[in-house]
């Protein structure tokens, strides 16, 4: 049975097969329902018309109204711009734009009444309003008279056909004439709407497209974000607790041979607090019977791979195999290296599988594997391929997750006819409320302790002109016997560019640091990756002082006696990265520097983020911070997921609703998983609707 809403866009009234065809397209509204859900971006108060007097270079948003004396186009085909001048009784503005110009030249009036809205800029001492919205100050703008208008946001090619936010805000009244309050029934439980005090279903979408005033669109808008992140919670919590019963785990009963050896005789520090703490917590998991799926999360240099090992050797003290799996060559060799050189003496068979390896070593993995006399297996996204077969795997470690995609994730799982434990390791600091959205199905471990002796490293700014006195500051510490990163920016849409920085950054450093007092190494992207390594090791060995790479060395890579990194160019680096490559040092007992080189002049997104660095080294700040200046969309570890399609909460400024709706889901999961109680099945059935239709299909 298809409900009304459920119709297809084209039977609304108005709308028809060509106009259908183009929301469909355009707008990705396909049914009535998408429609609804076609929330205006701003509204208006229409009512409030100001003089163009009256703006000041502080003002933001501003509508005025008045009449267009004269448009002039400047530029060539190629940059062609439009200049409109408006005025009013008080004044004139000029009104730009630089897209679709001909089209909006035509359509453009003068000797009529224009309200315009827009966000004025100063440019040569004059105000103008690039790209205003414009529309003709009509009748029906004049009756609408007070309250809140909803703004719409429209392609250009939908705008041709009418289907302008004026367009679609007519759409939305028909629909509602259509609609009753049955039409839109309310699912949430009513504890819920009284404990939260939501407003219903019905009026929420009405306020939210035509609001009758401020407070109900702050009510409806308060409803459906919460109504938008508490079904996301729950289809995590529920997908999370279906897994608990369904996919029993294996029990790690035993800790004592490999586990104690090692505890006992082979480690060669005592853990920290934190790292105890999370041993505990993945002990209870493994011995729960049901799956573990777990998400650690520990800064940079914190000793997450040692409570990986760890906890790999329980999965063997049970006869079980391991295996871990890193994002680059680099890391899984590192990786490798660190694991044989911790496991001396302790008798287990460790393997590293990359792409790299082939032929008849390959296959003497693979089958070895097959037969259980692997014990650890190392790798790269190689261990996932289908010709990887294990004999009885136990635990799969993820490390460096944000490279991974959730899909990734799922299929290490089939990788064992009872899913193995996983354990996902990132020192990609995720904020609470996006760890909640993202990793909603995981539990979280967070080592928040460094190994002791550890100084915090020391972050400083400097631009172009202080490059001598930099030079001299590296010459002192490689005196000293430290080394050196240097790193270049890759951004991918300038690749031959970049690799043109990188060698020009490569042949002056090899000036001012000549053989054979120095030996300066390099790493990027385009070298093969036998090179790469061979590079990489020189530098792990101490062979060489200086390492001019790009950002292939931002994960995971560990060499203590590194104690200065260089970042060129530090304003093309998001937060996060700049926090990752700057974990590359500060992993030994010396003091460690990371120097931020910058031009002279910085946007003010750079300056604050170059400030950020120089006042803290906690990942979880610069996270929060990175978020804010970002927005999650841009975010590491959200790009791959697609979970963060939100259509209304927004998860900088909704913290609040947000925690709510996830304690909420979660208490309503406890007292009542399958929702069977009565006063659960409108949920229950908008839920299962829902999963044919949309919001659970993005979600893994
Ligand atoms: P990350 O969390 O970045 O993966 P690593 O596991 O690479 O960090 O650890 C960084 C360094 O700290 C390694 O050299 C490791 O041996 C060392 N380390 C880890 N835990 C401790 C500890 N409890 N005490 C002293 N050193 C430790
Ligand atoms: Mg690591």
């Amino acid at each position: 049975m298809t409900t009304l809403l459920q119709s297809n866009i084209e039977y609304l009234k108005g709308v028809g097969p060509p106009r259908g065809e183009l929301m469909r397209k355009e707008l990705d509204v396909h049914t009535f329902s998408d429609l609804l859900k076609y929330y205006p971006f701003r509204y208006v108060d229409r009512s409030i018309i100001h003089k163009i007097r009256e703006i000041t270079p502080q003002t933001q948003y501003i509508q005025l109204k008045g009449q267009l004396t004269g448009f002039k186009q400047v530029g060539d085909k190629r940059q062609k711009r439009l200049i409109a001048t408006f005025r009013d009784e008080t004044g004139e503005i000029e009104l730009v734009w630089f897209q679709s110009v001909d089209f909006i030249l035509k359509t453009l009036k003068a000797k009529t009444d224009y309200i315009v809205f827009g966000k004025p800029t100063v440019f040569n001492g004059h105000y103008n309003i690039p790209h205003p919205d414009i529309e003709l100050f009509t009748d029906e703008i004049k009756t609408a008279g007070k309250g809140l208008q909803p703004v719409y946001s429209s392609s250009e090619k939908a705008k041709k056909r009418n289907l302008d936010s004026r367009g679609i805000s007519r759409l939305v009244q028909t629909l509602f004439l259509q609609i009753k309050e049955k039409d839109l029934p309310e699912f949430m439980p009513p504890e819920i709407l009284n404990k939260y005090k939501l407003i219903s279903r019905y009026q929420a979408m009405l306020n939210i497209h035509f609001p009758k005033n401020e407070k109900l669109l702050h009510e409806a808008t308060r409803r459906l974000k919460f109504e938008e992140l508490f079904l996301i919670q729950l289809q995590m919590l529920k997908v999370k607790s279906n897994r608990g019963k369904i996919s029993k785990g294996f029990i790690f009963e035993k800790i004592d041979n490999k586990f104690d050896l090692f505890y006992k005789e082979l480690l060669k520090f005592e853990l920290t607090g934190a790292q105890k703490r999370v041993l505990k917590e993945i002990r209870k998991d493994t011995l729960s019977g049901r799956q573990m799926n777990r998400l650690l999360q520990g800064d940079v240099g914190s000793g997450k791979t040692i409570v990986a090992l760890i906890t790999m050797l329980m999965a063997i003290d049970n006869g079980f195999q391991a295996c871990m799996m890193a994002p680059t060559e680099i890391l899984a060799n590192q990786h490798y290296e660190s694991i044989m050189e911790a496991l001396r003496g302790a008798n287990l068979e460790v393997a590293l599988l990359t792409g790299n390896v082939k032929g008849k070593a390959r296959k003497f993995i693979l089958e070895n594997l097959a037969e259980g006399k692997i014990d650890i297996l190392i790798g790269t996204h190689a261990l996932i391929e289908d010709g990887v077969i294990f004999k009885n795997l136990g635990l799969v470690v993820i490390d460096e997750q944000h490279r991974f995609g959730v899909e990734q994730r799922a299929k290490m799982w089939n990788k064992n006819e009872k899913p193995p434990h996983i354990l996902v390791m990132t020192a990609t600091p995720i904020p609470r409320t996006l760890a909640m959205t993202i990793y909603g199905d995981l539990d979280v471990s967070v080592i928040d302790e460094l190994p002791p002796g550890r100084k915090p490293i020391r972050t400083i700014h400097r631009t172009d002109a202080d490059r001598l006195r930099v030079f001299g500051f590296l010459k002192e510490e490689i005196q000293k016997g430290r080394q050196v990163y240097i790193v270049y920016p890759l951004i991918e849409e300038s690749e031959t560019l970049d690799l043109k920085h990188l060698m020009d950054g490569y042949e002056s450093i090899s000036r001012a640091f000549p053989m054979p007092n120095y030996h300066v190494s390099i790493v990027h992207g385009r070298m093969r990756p036998a090179d790469k390594d061979f590079e990489m090791q020189r530098f792990v060995r101490g062979e060489t002082d200086i390492m001019v790479a790009t950002t292939v060395i931002e994960v995971g890579v560990n060499v203590p006696n590194a104690s200065v990194m260089i970042i060129e160019n530090a304003e093309r680096f998001g937060l996060s990265q700049l926090h990752q490559l700057r974990g590359r040092v500060g992993r030994g007992a010396e003091q460690s520097f990371c120097i931020l080189m910058t031009g002279h002049k910085l946007s003010n997104e750079s300056k604050q983020r170059i400030s950020v660095m120089c006042q803290t080294n906690d990942g979880f700040i610069i996270a929060e911070e990175d978020l804010k200046l970002r927005g999650p969309g841009d975010l590491e570890g959200t790009r791959q997921s697609g979970t963060v399609n939100l259509r209304l909460a927004d998860l900088v400024a909704d913290g609040t609703i947000l925690e709510a709706a996830r304690t909420t889901a979660y208490e309503l999961i406890e007292t009542d998983p399958s929702l069977s109680k009565p006063e659960h099945q409108p949920l229950l059935r908008y839920v299962e609707e829902g999963s044919k239709e949309h919001i659970w299909g993005k979600i893994s």
